[in-house]
């Protein structure tokens, strides 16, 4: 099995960019390109990045996507409802269950829908990528095109159909569990409230 190499890079408004590259091959995906897009480049360390991808389109999460893309040659994608509500453009707009390859890794993209319209959680291994859908003891700052019902459902709906071991790396913060947020997270205490 080939190995799996993670790296954090802290960004402009405490966003968090993670470079995810298989450890043999080379080849890696950006998640989030937010600024300065240099910072991101400065981590890269010979890594060939195939894609640059956003969990959402607030511009903490993207603003660099196409200064790295110019930096590194990648193909950038992002979901097309986001694409429509902040009116950004990107080499491939995601579905849900879409697969981006690198190396002998694949990317699965799991729609989210709820922080934003096109909020999007990224799935490789055993490490889910969450954006600002589920933050460790929280969920990200909530906008006025944030729909909380629909995020708690995304939540309900896909991320707790991954294994509770499952490693989550948030927007913001610092990385946690499923089966930690699980216990920990006070939006889970309001669903056990709402089923007594
Ligand atoms: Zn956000
Ligand atoms: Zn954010």
């Amino acid at each position: 099995m080939a190995k799996i190499g993670i790296v954090k890079v802290k960004l402009d408004r405490e966003v968090n960019c993670y470079v995810i590259s298989d450890a043999s091959t080379k080849e890696a995906v950006v998640i989030d390109p937010g600024l300065p897009a240099d910072k991101i480049a400065e981590q890269l360390n010979g890594v060939t990045v195939r894609w640059i991808v956003a969990t959402h389109c607030h511009p903490g999460h993207v603003a660099g996507k196409d200064d790295l893309k110019d930096i590194t040659g990648g193909q950038t994608a992002i979901h097309g409802a986001d694409a429509k509500q902040f009116l950004r453009s990107a080499d491939r707009y995601l579905l849900d269950g879409d697969e981006l390859e690198f190396g002998e890794f694949k990317l699965t993209a799991l729609h989210t829908p709820g922080h934003t319209p096109g909020s999007i959680c990224y799935v490789v291994a055993n490490h889910a990528f969450v954006g600002d859908t589920i933050l460790a003891g929280g969920i990200g700052r909530q906008m006025p095109e944030t729909d909380l019902r629909r995020q708690m459902m995304s939540i309900g709906t896909k991320l707790l159909k991954l294994p509770l071991t499952t490693a989550l790396y948030p927007g913001h913060g610092p990385a946690t569990s499923l089966e930690r947020e699980l216990a920990q997270n006070p939006i889970f205490r309001g669903a056990g409230a709402g089923a007594r």
